[in-house]
């Protein structure tokens, strides 16, 4: 759908509240109609101004005149051979691309979204790296991405995951107001929001202080300062002892188990004196560790050998945390744990 031509530039899904009772004041509009645009929005997940049956049909034009409502536009969704799991390319309102991707598992509806366009990190195995950084997405363009998603899907989102493009505790806050916006207004559980941090530990203890009950997902991917290091350049500045340190910091406020991924990487970081540093690294914590075997990006890096695999698990199974694998889905189509970069800008 093409977008009028004297729209403004940010979307009704960014409006603070002011905003939103400013235009609804100079269309001579009561301010009650904002909870009636809310509700269409955030539970009935309407892509569009003309579906909101319960606003006048002049004001609905004279909304779909002014301002676009939502922040993105799907361009692109491929799908994979399992046909359980699908990859959304989207526009931003600026013209920036950025990939959700939606996995039906059984019961569960987890979709994985993007909080940032390319992202700063520079993780030696991430796809996303190569991108650069471009932009922080704001709140609405990261919870329009749910919206477009429960749209498209035939069952309920169940887990929304911040494990797309981006590194969320980059752009902590617009990240925060958008978990807020699926806990409080879209009925999201907390502990069926999981946000991922590459490791930026002050932002780990802010999470902490402040409270939040979302799940925390920590990337640690090496067993060591220096195999950490060697792919992920941003131990240099947070310590792996830092990010433990806040680690525990965070259970003794929070009370809840974090869930360390661990990127498994050939001859990186996949012996079984890995296994053995990892058991002694976070025996003191209660924790979850997620291994999962790398899907090949095409760089230096390669996947290991299921016997490989196999190895590193065994050498965890006296470990005192609970270890599962995520054989990641929809690596055929480059949505797997991080596939997701924008080379396609058709
Ligand atoms: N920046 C955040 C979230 C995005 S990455 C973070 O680092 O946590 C989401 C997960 O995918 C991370 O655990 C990351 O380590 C993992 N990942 C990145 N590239 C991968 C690859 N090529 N294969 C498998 N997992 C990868």
């Amino acid at each position: 759908m093409s977008r009028p031509k004297n729209a403004i530039k940010k979307s009704y899904l960014d409006l603070n509240e002011n905003e939103v009772e400013s235009i609804l004041t100079e269309l001579g509009e009561s301010p009650f109609r904002a909870e009636q645009i809310e509700n269409w929005i955030y539970n009935q997940g309407v892509v569009t101004w003309s579906e909101m049956e319960n606003l006048p049909q002049l004001l609905r034009e004279k909304l779909e005149n002014i301002i676009p409502l939502h922040p993105l536009r799907i361009t692109k969704i491929s799908g994979s051979d399992t046909e359980f799991t699908r990859k959304f390319l989207f526009e931003t309102l600026d013209g920036q691309k950025i990939e959700s991707v939606l996995m039906k598992d059984g019961k569960r509806t987890t979709i994985c979204i993007s909080s940032q366009v390319g992202c700063a990190v520079d993780c030696k195995f991430c796809a996303t790296a190569s991108m650069g950084f471009i932009k922080n997405l704001s709140s609405g363009e990261i919870v329009d991405q749910v919206i477009h998603l429960q749209a498209q899907s035939n069952s309920k989102i169940t887990n929304v995951v911040f494990m797309g493009m981006g590194e969320p505790f980059l752009n902590y806050r617009n990240v925060m107001e958008a978990a807020k916006i699926l806990n409080q207004k879209m009925g999201y559980g907390a502990r069926r929001i999981t946000i991922s941090t590459a490791g930026i530990v002050p932002k780990i203890r802010q999470m902490a202080n402040e409270g939040h009950k979302y799940k925390l997902a920590i990337s640690l991917n090496g067993s060591n300062e220096k195999s950490r290091n060697t792919i992920m350049p941003l131990t240099k500045t947070h310590s792996l002892k830092s990010l433990i340190d806040s680690a525990h910091y965070y259970y003794k406020k929070i009370h809840r188990f974090i869930t360390f991924e661990y990127v498994l990487l050939e001859g990186v970081n996949d012996s079984p004196e890995d296994g053995e540093r990892l058991i002694d690294l976070l025996r003191s914590l209660p924790c979850k560790v997620n291994v999962i075997p790398y899907n090949e990006i095409g760089g230096e890096y390669n996947r290991p050998n299921e016997d490989n695999i196999h190895g590193f698990l065994h050498s965890l199974k006296d470990a005192p945390f609970t270890v599962t694998v995520r054989w990641s889905k929809g690596t055929d189509i480059d949505a797997g744990c991080g596939q997701l970069a924008v080379r396609d800008l058709a």
